[in-house]
């Protein structure tokens, strides 16, 4: 199989030019040529030496995912099935807002964890996505697809558990990173996780992306029946590795997602272990209406209800929003993404869990 160019960040395409026999530098305006002016026609990329577009068309591709259906809702959100090799999809989000462009991207095919709420985990997990498709799946957006808007952030909360599959998204957030290809700011680039600590740990060292931790509740008995990585990576060894992540940028906060379950985690007794649980930490707290799926027995909480759970935390002085709900009409809401996923088993979930 020729190399994917998409699959190797500013390092990846310097080391292969240096194989090829050519200078580092032309590396970079390889990077430069695919992802910041979206060409991928080696011919038209004119300030490379004829002979390396030539060792490039020899022995390397650029090759995309595959649009297959696209889907716009009343709201302007945009879903985008697309689909990668071995005939899985994945759905990738474009959310359009006033004064920017989010799109959510998805790190794997299915997910191993299992949250009890999240049709993503009730489906399953089949494979981790790579760089090119990790990554593809932004190229499309910014170059093809003609967003009325330009993407201006994007959030690692499409499907799967980015943090299990750590070696594609750092270098896939290195890319969105890069002058010479995207130029995302770390304030424009959130990775959420459900909290995977070591990987946690790790990602402090690797990059310094913004960070939303999916939470959804403040006791781990609960949170061992929603998040069941929980059971694994307690609130006792989570809570301190997000204050590490933190702790060098006094401006930074962690944005804490929190699903609101009717009767399940919106008394106000848990709004009160909430509290307790985040005090002294520089937090933002998201509360994110339950958006349904076939088959779930959950409700969302109702909106009187969120709306007093988020005043509470705010009397204690916490920064508490809602999340606004966007594409609930064609299931391209938080969780609701599905794409097509061939579950391999428990085998596969077993693995995972280990490799974290
Ligand atoms: N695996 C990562 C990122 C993908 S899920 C994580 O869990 O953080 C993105 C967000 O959507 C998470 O906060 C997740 O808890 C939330 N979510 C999942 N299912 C949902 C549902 N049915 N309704 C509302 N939010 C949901
Ligand atoms: Fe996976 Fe996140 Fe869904 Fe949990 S909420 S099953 S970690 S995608």
């Amino acid at each position: 199989m020729p190399v994917n160019l998409l699959d190797l960040d500013r390092s990846g395409l310097e080391s292969l030019c240096v194989e090829l026999g050519f200078k580092a530098y032309q590396g970079r305006n390889l990077l430069k040529w695919i992802h910041k002016h979206g060409v991928v026609d080696f011919d038209a990329m004119t300030d490379l030496p004829k002979r390396l577009r030539e060792e490039l068309l020899l022995h390397t591709e650029i090759r995309l995912p595959k649009i297959v259906f696209e889907q716009p809702s009343l709201d302007g959100t945009i879903k985008r099935l697309l689909e990668i090799d071995g005939g899985q999809r994945i759905e990738t989000v474009f959310i359009p807002e006033e004064n920017r462009g989010t799109l959510c991207v998805s790190s794997q095919v299915g997910c191993a964890l299992e949250c009890s709420f999240c049709s993503t985990g009730q489906q399953g997990f089949n494979r981790n996505l790579s760089v090119s498709e990790i990554i593809g799946q932004l190229w499309l957006a910014v170059h093809l697809l003609n967003e009325q808007q330009a993407v201006t952030n994007v959030v690692m909360m499409g499907m799967g558990e980015p943090l299990a599959n750590f070696d594609a998204v750092v270098s896939a957030m290195d890319i969105m990173q890069d002058d010479l290809a995207y130029q995302l700011s770390k304030h424009k680039v959130t990775l959420s996780t459900s909290g995977i600590v070591p990987a946690l740990k790790a990602l402090r060292q690797a990059t310094d992306v913004c960070l939303a931790v999916s939470l959804h509740a403040a006791e781990n008995q609960l949170r061992d029946e929603l998040v069941p990585i929980n059971k694994k990576y307690p609130l006792e060894q989570l809570i301190p590795a997000c204050r590490e992540y933190i702790k060098d940028d006094k401006r930074r906060k962690i944005t804490w997602e929190y699903v609101m379950l009717d009767g399940v985690n919106d008394s106000n007794r848990d709004a009160r272990a909430l509290i307790r649980l985040l005090e002294g930490i520089p937090s933002k707290v998201n509360l994110i209406p339950f958006n349904p799926f076939p088959g779930t027995a959950y409700r969302s909480s109702p909106a009187e209800r969120i709306e007093e759970f988020r005043q509470r935390l705010r009397r204690s002085g916490m920064i508490a929003t809602t999340r606004k709900t966007r594409g609930n009409d064609i299931d391209a809401a938080c969780g609701q993404l599905v794409g097509k996923v061939n579950d391999r088993s428990n085998r596969q979930l077993r693995m995972a869990m280990r490799n974290t």
